[in-house]
């Protein structure tokens, strides 16, 4: 796999593909309390948008606090120099509007040495726990192929391949061993 220069995902498609995939049958919700939609103590937690994703959500939103961050002064990689979208709920979103962050989540990609990409449970440091993760839960297949299918087109654009790559590269620098869930016995749609 490799990203084109310039190339931007086409997120309205992206949307759509998303729009209702869940990784339980279920409201996984259920099972923790919605914790990750709930804000941290000091209203920290937010969602960085994918470049150019903002075109959907025609920022502002209501639900939504919204900030820009200068992407120098925080972890990416070298080649994300334009200012970045960062996005706080206030409220429950409207589901077809949720970002894609929220829609992939429990699931990270990692990009082999080879440019293989894999689909594994989240590794980042998160302030609460989800069972989904901590349980090692079955997810649904069809939520595991549409979000592989998602991470391919996203793939395509340079600056999120950068930072799929160096997130890929620290996490093995860390010693984490993921568990693969895609490609594998549930990789088919
Ligand atoms: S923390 Fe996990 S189980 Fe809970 S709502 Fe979020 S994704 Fe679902
Ligand atoms: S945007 Fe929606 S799905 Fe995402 S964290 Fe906020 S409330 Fe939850």
């Amino acid at each position: 796999m490799q990203p084109a220069p310039g190339y931007l995902p086409d997120y309205f498609w992206l949307y759509h593909l998303t729009a209702s995939v869940t990784p339980l049958a279920g409201d996984c919700g259920q099972l923790c309390g919605k914790t990750c939609c709930q804000p941290d103590a000091a209203n920290s937690l937010g969602i960085y948008l994918f470049p150019g994703e903002e075109a959907v959500l025609h920022l502002p939103r209501p639900w939504l606090e919204w900030e820009i961050h200068d992407p120098r002064h925080y972890d990416f990689p070298a080649s994300w120099q334009e200012p970045v979208h960062f996005v706080k709920c206030t409220g429950p979103c409207p589901r077809e509007l949720r970002p894609l962050a929220c829609r992939f989540f429990p699931l990270a990609p990692h990009l082999l040495r080879d440019g293989q990409l894999l689909l594994i449970y989240e590794t980042m440091p998160l302030p609460y726990r989800c069972p989904l993760i901590d349980q090692r839960r079955r997810l649904q297949k069809k939520f595991i192929s549409t979000t592989a299918l998602a991470w391919q087109e996203l793939l395509r654009n340079r600056l999120i391949y950068d930072l799929v790559w160096e997130d890929s590269r620290q996490r093995e620098k860390s010693g984490h061993r993921p568990a693969v869930l895609w490609p594998g016995k549930f990789s088919q749609p």
